[in-house]
């Protein structure tokens, strides 16, 4: 009797987990820089901390460039730490026609292809070969996360988000699992506008079994 009621709870743990809400991060505009990179815009200093994000060692840094396109600029785009081995622009498609730029949806680091643009500080400028995406929505979660909504890796599946009368069921949503990353919904400034989203404690809901 006692071991039918542990399973019974454990079970409805389980549940309780597999539909529990994703808390959804808003990507504005951003640029990622390579070790390179930032010492040739920034000569002499550190890449420094103005804001810790949720996910565990990544951070907004106080050091800003501006981005120039063919058609346009955006000032004041914040630089997210730390360095990485490629330099990567991040912006939403709207962003991206205000540059002048055809800049593709994809997945972190796949970069091949991608336009380049001009990278501006207060000391300096680097030309960018290919760099400049709009970063196809996901999901971080880890390992055990991925077990409890029966997901793998890079898998694609459903995502109900925002609240009527602007609700969006957004498909194509990429699972990225990692040990070292917490459970979060990344989209972009436009994707979170056509679902009215507010950057307070959104929540998206995973369509469990679901195929992208
Ligand atoms: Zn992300």
């Amino acid at each position: 009797m006692m071991e039918c009621d542990a399973q019974a709870v454990a079970s409805k743990v389980v549940d309780v987990l597999r539909h529990r809400k994703v808390p959804i991060g808003i990507s504005n505009r951003h640029v990622h820089l390579s070790e390179r990179d930032f010492e040739q815009l920034f000569p002499g200093q550190s890449l420094t901390v103005d804001k810790p994000l949720l996910q565990p060692g990544h951070f907004a840094a106080t050091q800003t460039v501006t981005l120039k396109g063919p058609k346009g600029v955006l000032n004041n785009v914040r630089i997210l730490g730390p360095l990485r081995p490629n330099t990567q622009v991040e912006v939403s498609a709207t962003q991206a026609r205000e540059l002048g730029i055809k800049a593709p949806v994809r997945m972190s680091g796949e970069l091949e292809g991608s336009p380049g643009i001009q990278i501006i500080s207060n000391f300096a400028e680097v030309t960018l070969e290919q760099g400049v995406i709009v970063a196809n929505r996901h999901i971080h979660m880890n390992s055990f996360d991925a077990l409890l909504f029966g997901v793998d890796d890079c898998q694609r599946i459903d995502v109900l988000v925002g609240e009527p009368p602007r609700t969006v069921l957004f498909k194509n949503v990429v699972i990225r699992v990692d040990p070292q990353l917490v459970l979060e919904m990344h989209l972009d400034t436009d994707e979170a506008n056509a679902a009215g989203l507010t950057g307070m404690k959104d929540t998206g809901q995973i369509m469990l079994g679901s195929k992208g």
